[in-house]
C-alpha cells in the first residue's frame, strides 16, 4: 500500500521530468513524514527511503533516536530558536530560516559543536499574511546578512505555496522563487550557494519540477492524510 503511494509519485516525478526536459537525478524527493508512526517510516526505509522531512523539533528527536542513523533528516518547520540546540547536529537541511535572529542562533549552536549547518532561506512567495517566511524583496538582504555567519551554508530557496484547487495557479509563486534564486546567484557572494530550490507538495509538485525545484516536499501522497486528532 505504501509501496503503491512511493511509486505512483516516482511516476509523476519522471512524468514531470520528461515534460520539462530535466533529469531525474536533479530531484529529491523529500518524504514528509509528520505525525506519521515509526513503523510507517521504518517500512519506508525498508524499500528504500532515506530522506525524511519533519516540522517539529520533539519528533525530529523522537524519530531520530529509534529509526536507522544512516537517514537524513530534514527540518521543513517553523524553528523557534531556542529549540535549535536540539537538532541542529541532527538534521541534514534546515529548509526554513527566515529571520537573521535564527540564523544567528543557529551559528552559536554550530559553533559550539564546530560544525558547518546547511539551511535554506524561506520565502513567504505568495506574501500571505497567515505564512512564516521572508517577504520575496527583503530575501536579498537577509541572504547577504546571513552569509556572514562562518557555520552556516546557505544552500538556496525554500517556498511553501498557498493551498489552492488548481496547482496551476501556484505557478507564477515557483517562477518567482526561481528567478529571486537566478538573481541572488548572480551577485556571486561567498558562502551563497543557490543550488537547491524546496518547492512543492502533494499538491503541485508537478508544477514545482516543471518550474526548476530540486526538492519536492510530498506528505500525503505518500503516507495519506494526517490525523491531527
Ligand atoms: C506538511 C508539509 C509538507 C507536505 O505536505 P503535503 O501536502 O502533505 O504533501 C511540505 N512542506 C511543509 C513545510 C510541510 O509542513
Amino acid at each position: 500500500m505504501l509501496k503503491n503511494n512511493f511509486d505512483e509519485v516516482e511516476a509523476r516525478i519522471q512524468a514531470a521530468c520528461a515534460r520539462s526536459g530535466r533529469k531525474r537525478e536533479e530531484i529529491t524527493l523529500i518524504a514528509v513524514s509528520k505525525t506519521k508512526p515509526v513503523e510507517m517510516l521504518q517500512e519506508a526505509y525498508d524499500f528504500g527511503t532515506r530522506i525524511f522531512g519533519e516540522n517539529k523539533v520533539q519528533e525530529i528527536v523522537d524519530k531520530y533516536e529509534v529509526l536507522p542513523k544512516d537517514i537524513s533528516w530534514h527540518m521543513i518547520g517553523h524553528l523557534q530558536r531556542n529549540k535549535v540546540k536540539y537538532i541542529v547536529d541532527k538534521v541534514k537541511l534546515i529548509h526554513s530560516v527566515d529571520s537573521l535572529r535564527l540564523a544567528e542562533a543557529i551559528e552559536k549552536e554550530a559553533a559550539k559543536r564546530d560544525i558547518i549547518v546547511d539551511i535554506l532561506i524561506e520565502v513567504n512567495a505568495a506574501k500571505e499574511d497567515t505564512k512564516f517566511g521572508v517577504m520575496p524583496e527583503e530575501a536579498e538582504d537577509l541572504v547577504s546578512e546571513i552569509a556572514l555567519l562562518p557555520h552556516i551554508r546557505i544552500m538556496g530557496l525554500m517556498t511553501i505555496a498557498p493551498f489552492v484547487e488548481n496547482p496551476e495557479e501556484n505557478r507564477i509563486y515557483f517562477q518567482r522563487l526561481r528567478k529571486l534564486a537566478v538573481d541572488i546567484d548572480e551577485k556571486k557572494s561567498d558562502n551563497v550557494n543557490m543550488s537547491i530550490l524546496s518547492m512543492g507538495m502533494t499538491n503541485d509538485y508537478e508544477v514545482a519540477i516543471e518550474e526548476g525545484a530540486t526538492m519536492v516536499r510530498v506528505g500525503t501522497g505518500l503516507f495519506g492524510a494526517r490525523n491531527y486528532t
